[in-house]
């Protein structure tokens, strides 16, 4: 057994309004969202017994839901009440939260109101360990157009995407993959978004295309405060020459420096020269409460 899934048997999890043991948490195998895709969903981390912006996270979840047309009789207070309750029912003071709407197994026509809206939330012991230096590659697979599909939903249809790139990307040796967007600007990785930057100025891509990371835009406030120039740009890959330094950010995996970015015919490499990833993981731990 890994040990997520022992770590996840031994808490319990809530469903559908009751707490209960994760062994007894089970949906049936004609779950709509299981065969469609259509589930909703956030990642969000407890430091110290404290979600880091658990209001924001529980906001997007509901307009996540709500872009594909499903809605849950809580409001966002009571689920962050829930989700309280929930990390003190499991003794849990770091974790990672993960809330999941979906539809049931009433039918399995592609969408019909009979189906009904569920709702989990489960939470994981989970401590995260800061990382630099991980290798990329260019992922072969480009982000959908944001006319495809809700960029800012964070919705299980994007994911199909993310898991083919990873699926690829672990094969050749990498650890994650840059994703490009439908134009072939730089767009982000699987889970994270990215940022590059050389002294004091940082650029990122722009976030119509692809999630707006709550971590980015927490980041992004506290380098400014920091005395960093961040910009929001189109960023093609050529121009990745002129940086130093190279980071990703995500709930799950808070900051990590990024060493090298492997391209069909050139390797990006970033050896930040004035340790400027260790300086904002250090930031960081400080912002979230580590
Ligand atoms: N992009 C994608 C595709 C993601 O899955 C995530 C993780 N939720 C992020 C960016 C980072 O978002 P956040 O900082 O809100 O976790």
């Amino acid at each position: 057994m890994s040990e997520l899934i022992e770590n996840v048997s031994s808490n319990f999890i809530w469903i559908n309004g009751e707490f209960v043991k994760s062994a007894d948490a089970n949906i049936h195998v004609l779950t709509h969202s299981l065969h469609y895709s259509g589930s909703v969903y956030e990642g969000e981390r407890a430091y110290k017994g404290k979600v880091f912006k658990l209001h924001e996270h529980t906001e997007r979840l509901l307009k996540s839901a709500e872009c594909f047309g499903m809605y849950v009789d809580y409001s966002v207070e009571e689920i962050k009440a829930i989700t309280y309750d929930l990390l003190a029912r499991n003794g849990l003071d770091y974790a990672y939260v993960r809330p999941l709407i979906w539809r049931g197994a009433e039918s399995m026509k592609i969408y019909t109101p009979d189906l009904s809206t569920n709702f989990m939330i489960a939470a994981i012991k989970s401590k995260n360990d800061f990382k630099t230096n991980v290798k990329l590659n260019v992922g072969k697979w480009r982000k959908a157009n944001p006319n495809a599909l809700p960029p800012q939903a964070k919705s299980a249809a994007h994911y199909g995407m993310s898991i083919a790139t990873l699926v690829n990307s672990q094969k050749e040796g990498y650890d994650d993959s840059l994703m490009l967007d439908y134009e072939g600007f730089i767009a982000e990785c699987t889970v994270s978004n990215i940022f590059f930057g050389k002294g004091k100025n940082i650029i990122t891509p722009i976030p119509d295309r692809f999630l707006n990371g709550i971590t980015r835009q927490s980041v992004i406030e506290m380098a400014k405060n920091l005395g960093f120039q961040v910009l929001e740009e189109r960023i093609a890959l050529p121009q990745l020459t002129d940086y130093d330094f190279c980071f990703i950010t995500g709930t799950a995996k808070e900051i990590v420096g990024v060493g090298k970015i492997d391209a069909d015919t050139i390797s990006y490499k970033f050896p930040d020269s004035d340790k400027t990833t260790e300086f904002l993981q250090a930031e960081f731990a400080k912002m979230v409460g580590k």
